[in-house]
């Protein structure tokens, strides 16, 4: 009995551990119901999902410093990298 306790635990805690790295909990919960502390330790391993960051520069909101070449916000009046001072687009 203890051994389906220790296995639901190790479930519990896959199912945790891969929702905190933005992965199916529900589906690794399963996973670690089947596989115990071996899909423990593979969502361990497993590296997580990065959500897209709404603030990462992409060419929709940022330009390159005509001075450092670093990028930054186009209506940006300073470069916040250098410190040059900038046209706003
Ligand atoms: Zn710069």
């Amino acid at each position: 009995v203890e051994f389906i306790f220790i296995w639901g635990f190790f479930a519990l805690l896959t199912a945790v551990v891969a929702g905190s790295k933005n992965r199916t909990a529900l589906g690794w919960f399963l996973l670690g119901a089947v596989f115990g502390i071996f899909a423990f330790i593979m969502v361990l391993i497993l590296p997580s999902i990065k959500e897209r960051d709404p603030y990462a520069p992409s060419p929709d909101t940022h330009v390159k410093c005509p001075d450092c070449r670093e990028l930054v916000f186009k209506d940006a009046r300073i470069c916040k990298h250098c410190g040059i001072a900038l046209v706003p687009q």
